[in-house]
């Protein structure tokens, strides 16, 4: 198993999700990961609509745990904004279960 499928389920992330880089950084003991989702399979979970492959944005999210793999850690998500017709935000972030230690922190970049 390589290193971004051993985070992939760490996480618990499945498809659309996907880890796209992990970085260790030893001398401060700090662990960087990205993850990103894959536009072409977004239908809402509500009421079945196949959402547009064009997001009307993206926000930056960073999740920040203290104790990861035993380094503090920091998620880095890039967020499609993907509105549906019946009202939902179809988009859940399967990091931030109950009892997942993940904190979001404000984004520096806008
Ligand atoms: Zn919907």
């Amino acid at each position: 198993m390589d290193q971004i499928s051993i985070f992939t389920a760490t996480l618990g992330l499945a498809p659309p999700w996907r880890v796209t880089s992990a970085c260790f950084t030893d001398h401060s003991n700090r662990l960087d990961i990205k993850i990103e989702y894959a536009l072409e399979t977004i239908a809402c979970p509500r009421c079945g609509n196949k959402l547009s492959h064009s997001p009307a944005g993206t926000v930056q999210e960073i999740w920040y745990h203290r104790d990861f793999l035993s380094h503090a850690t920091y998620l880095h998500a890039r967020m499609p904004i993907m509105p549906c017709r019946c009202g939902a935000f179809p988009l859940e972030r399967p990091w931030c279960r109950e009892g997942s230690g993940f904190m979001p922190i404000p984004s520096l970049e806008s």
